[in-house]
């Protein structure tokens, strides 16, 4: 088997987004997808995903602006139209689990202007989106929409111009350090390359494990479901936000997408799994669950007409996992615990950085692989951001 500088493990949004920056700093870069190209069985297909500078801390929201920088710079790289700004509005009940104040600090600390509305504010500004009395609103007007799988498909496209090489059927088995390198292995043969970035995701730890490392991940299968709303004006681009209900469980909704459809689901809402025994089928229970929700909050969604599911790899502490193996700099692993995909170009340019024998930011300490919340496996759950 021919040897590259390095090999990128799993050609999902994340992956596909590294292979397109390391071949664009003209090294020469395999990717490995054990599926099809485009395939729905991970995280990064469907049609969109939300991109916001809202977050919890100031980490994530520093980072959202490099996001918001690099999806710039994919859209120039590729000649792609792919940010679609529609404002986004988060929600927070009376009693909310997921405090408000975590995410005001974190926005001003880092100048990201925003709004602070009341429940007959959110419903005078757009009338499909009723929150109950008492409710307190965050509104930023950058918040917006990704797409999901016609983005990876740019990212594909753009390593592949850039001279990657990307195999599709390609099952890596196993990741051997030696002096020499790294051998990759597959049924194929054997690869050997300077070094290898690992962004499998549901199916990284059957391949880290090897290496003595544990991430202590769960993954779930989650829904998305779309409605079919008698009135599909009130949920256009310009007329309703993207927003996300903060409190346990949580909730997050779209405005009509390419389609006259709404799009809604639950956070975290889905049944744990495995990468290799997820149903892949509708969920009644998930879909009585959140069609319960919208009758309060948008009642005008109208009937369901589609549900997806897709997986969560969710690290103890809802973190991303960015960084080298301890002990071995020259594997990897990238990881979205569920809300990465913002920031696919973002972990792409960074991971290429650590590929190619950078060292990793201050900025990236929070994503450590040997932080506590990974290796203490009596580190307490929190997936509620
Ligand atoms: C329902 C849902 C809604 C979401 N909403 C948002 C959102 O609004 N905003 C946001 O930012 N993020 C969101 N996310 C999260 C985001 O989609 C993911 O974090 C992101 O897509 C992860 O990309 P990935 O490339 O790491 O994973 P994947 O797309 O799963 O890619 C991993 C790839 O690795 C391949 N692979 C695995 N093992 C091997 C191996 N041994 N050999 C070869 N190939 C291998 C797999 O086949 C797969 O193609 C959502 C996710 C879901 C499921």
């Amino acid at each position: 088997m021919p040897s590259f500088d390095v090999a990128v493990i799993g050609l999902g949004a994340l992956g596909s987004a590294t292979a397109a920056a390391l071949a664009g700093r003209g090294v020469s870069v395999v990717g490995l997808e054990q599926f099809e190209l485009g395939h729905d069985r991970g995280a990064s297909h469907d049609t969109s995903r939300i991109i916001r500078h809202s977050y919890h801390t100031q980490s994530y929201v520093a980072l959202s602006k490099q996001a918001y920088a690099d999806w710039v710079m994919l859209e120039e790289s590729s000649g792609a139209s792919l940010v679609t700004t529609t404002g986004g509005v988060d929600l927070f009940p009376p009693g909310a689990a997921i405090p408000m104040i975590d995410y005001t600090t974190a926005m001003d600390t880092e100048d990201i202007a925003y709004d602070v509305l009341d429940a007959d504010e959110v419903t005078a500004r757009w009338a499909a989106l009723r929150p109950p009395p008492g409710t307190a609103a965050l509104y930023q007007a950058e918040t917006g929409i990704v797409p999901a799988a016609r983005g990876t498909t740019v990212m594909q496209r753009l390593a592949t111009v850039r001279g990657a090489t990307l195999h599709r059927q390609t099952p890596v088995t196993g990741l051997r350090p030696d002096t020499t390198g790294i051998q990759v292995v597959t049924p194929g043969g054997t690869l050997s390359v300077g070094s290898v970035v690992v962004t499998a995701d549901a199916w990284v730890e059957p391949l880290l494990r090897p290496l003595g490392i544990r991430l202590g991940l769960t993954v779930t299968e989650e829904q998305v479901s779309y409605f079919a709303p008698p009135q599909p004006g009130q949920f256009a681009v310009d007329a309703f936000p993207v927003w996300i209900w903060m409190d346990d469980p949580s909730y997050y909704g779209f405005p009509m997408y390419g389609e006259a459809t709404v799009k809604a689901a639950q956070d975290c809402g889905g049944p744990v799994v495995t990468a290799e025994d997820r149903s892949g089928q509708p969920d009644r229970r998930l879909l009585a669950g959140l069609s319960g929700f919208l009758a309060g909050l948008v009642p005008g969604s109208g009937p369901p007409v589609r549900s997806r599911r897709c997986l969560y790899t969710l690290t103890p502490d809802r973190d991303f996992v960015l960084g080298p193996v301890p002990g071995e700099p020259r594997i990897v692993v990238g990881l979205g615990a569920g809300h990465g995909f913002k920031f696919a170009p973002t972990f792409g340019r960074l991971l290429a950085d650590l590929a190619l024998g950078g060292l990793p930011g201050p900025e990236l300490h929070p994503f450590r692989l040997d932080r506590r919340a990974l290796v203490d496996a009596a580190y307490a759950t929190s997936w509620l951001v």
